[in-house]
């Protein structure tokens, strides 16, 4: 949970009638990262869209998926979205009355305009979309764990004493 991200009543917003800021500072249940999340976020009641800009930053610790060790990667996103408030997604006609959404594309998502905006989850959903699809450690990524035993298999003990108590430990 990150302090000051509340979730905040779309009606709240409209009656602002003006952006309203966030900084963002502080970890986040559902995307437990090593640095805080870091950054802003503003978010202006437009009549029939909520537009939502974002500037964020952590680093996550992932499991690389071939050697299945830990690294460390750096999230970083700068978005703007356009929501639509409404309890249904937009017409074509909607959209062609609406100046903000014919400049963006890509609308996707629809509010309540009764119900609230979540700052927080906003944030979680926006550096989610960071993480990569497959988990790479990088360039010197020692290779999957079994391939390496067998080369250890295959060269003689002494080569690399640290090699050597690991075979000790494995023996009975
Ligand atoms: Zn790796």
């Amino acid at each position: 949970m990150i302090e000051g991200l509340e979730p905040v009543a779309l009606q709240e917003l409209r009656v602002l009638g003006a952006p309203r800021h966030w900084s963002v500072e502080g970890h986040l249940d559902q995307l437990p990262s090593l640095t805080p999340v870091r950054g802003q976020l503003s978010a202006e009641h437009r009549g029939n869209v909520l537009m939502v800009e974002g500037e964020l930053s952590t680093i996550v610790t992932l499991r690389c998926d071939r050697c299945l060790g830990q690294f460390n990667q750096q999230l970083r996103c700068t978005s703007s979205e356009l929501i639509w408030l409404g309890e249904a997604p937009p017409t074509q006609d909607d959209l062609q009355e609406s100046e903000d959404i014919s400049e963006i594309e890509g609308l996707v998502e629809c509010l309540d305009p009764r119900g609230d905006f979540d700052p927080q989850q906003w944030v979680f959903e926006h550096l989610n979309l960071q993480l990569p699809v497959v988990n790479h450690c990088g360039e010197h990524c020692p290779g999957p764990p079994l391939r390496r035993e067998t080369v250890v298999n295959e060269v003689d003990e002494a080569i690399d004493p640290r090699w050597s108590v690991l075979r000790n430990l494995q023996q009975p």
